[in-house]
């Protein structure tokens, strides 16, 4: 069993799942947990809390990790991203993905809250920065009404017309970048929360280093996703343009889904350009780049369906 979770650990494409605490609303209106936990088999077991016989009474699925909820953000990041991050600064690609429905804990597990559990992107800040000390550049978000489109572009792949990029001096200017593009998060949505939940926040860093004994240099690029909500339209209770929206959100959802599971697969077609999201991130899926897919859920047995489907989505990609 260790030599699989080495191997594991080795391969291009890795699925973990994080399932959060219940939240203190959950408690008082006396929500249990659905879901166990066997980390050091990556295992999660769901118990169906409307099950009518006992066969179909518990799931169960293996991931290359899971964490529980009394799993750290340090832990999490040691054990999984450190890694993919290390193969960044040798000129790697990368992508870490953080999916779930909202109010599983993704932008938490990428972005984190205060100074003890900071996420994934400002650990990754803090392991850039102290490996190298040149010119780093991000990728972020201008607050302009201009349109975004896709073009390639020789030597770049594909980039994001109008779109803002800045050079970073250290953690903290790209800390501030981060807190720039996420205001900039909020076009027209009087609730910030509502809209986060209908957008992707790419953050993508770009770091260039000069090797040594030659002349030429070598272009790492990392991109952390914090993936729009992949709750159901149904449970939106979306209309009009916010329908079209859940849509096309829940289309790029499972574009993502199927470029990774072909990715994993091994497949001969990887299916890019089904999606903007998969079509901007090509470079960074697939060939030499390694991807981390973190699916987050929530432990309470009204959450069950979307749990299930959440897992499945990942098994899938697996
Ligand atoms: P999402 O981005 O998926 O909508 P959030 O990251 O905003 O979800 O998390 C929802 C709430 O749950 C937040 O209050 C967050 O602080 C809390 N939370 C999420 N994950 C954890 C965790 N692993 N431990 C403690 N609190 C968490
Ligand atoms: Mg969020």
């Amino acid at each position: 069993e260790n030599h699989s979770t080495e191997r594991n650990s080795n391969e291009a494409v890795q699925v973990i799942v994080r399932c959060r605490p219940l939240s203190e609303k959950e408690i008082d209106t006396k929500c249990t947990s659905v879901v166990r936990m066997y980390p050091s088999r990556g295992v999660i077991e769901v118990e169906n809390p409307r099950a009518r016989s006992e066969n179909e009474k518990n799931k169960i699925f293996t991931y290359d990790a899971v964490y529980d909820e009394n799993s750290t953000q340090q832990n999490l990041y040691d054990e999984t991203v450190r890694p993919l991050v290390a193969s960044v600064l040798e000129g790697y690609n990368g992508c870490v993905f953080a999916y779930g429905q909202t109010g599983t804990g993704k932008t938490y597990t990428m972005e984190g809250c205060d100074r003890e559990e900071i996420g994934i992107i400002p650990r990754a800040f803090e392991q850039i920065w102290a490996h190298i000390d040149r010119k780093t550049e991000d990728l972020l978000r201008a607050k302009s009404t201009k349109n975004h489109e896709l073009r390639e572009v020789n030597g770049q792949g594909v980039v994001v017309t109008n779109l803002h990029s800045q050079t970073c001096q250290s953690s903290k200017d790209m800390l501030r970048a981060m807190k720039t593009g996420n205001n900039n998060r909020t076009t027209g949505m009087t609730n910030m929360n509502e809209h986060s939940s209908r957008s992707h926040a790419i953050f993508q860093i770009v770091i260039e280093m000069a090797e040594e004994h030659s002349k030429s240099i070598k272009v790492g690029k990392l991109n952390l996703v914090d993936l729009a909500g992949s709750e159901r339209q149904s449970k939106t209770g979306a209309t009009g343009d916010r329908l079209r929206e859940a849509t096309k959100i829940n289309k790029a959802l499972s574009s993502l889904g199927n470029v990774i599971y072909a990715l994993a697969e091994n497949s001969a077609h990887i299916p890019y350009r089904d999606s903007k999201l998969t079509r901007l991130l090509q470079d960074s899926l697939g060939g030499n780049s390694k991807t981390i897919m973190i699916a987050n859920i929530g432990p309470a047995s009204m959450n069950y369906e979307e749990t299930i489907i959440t897992l499945r989505y990942a098994y899938r990609a697996k």
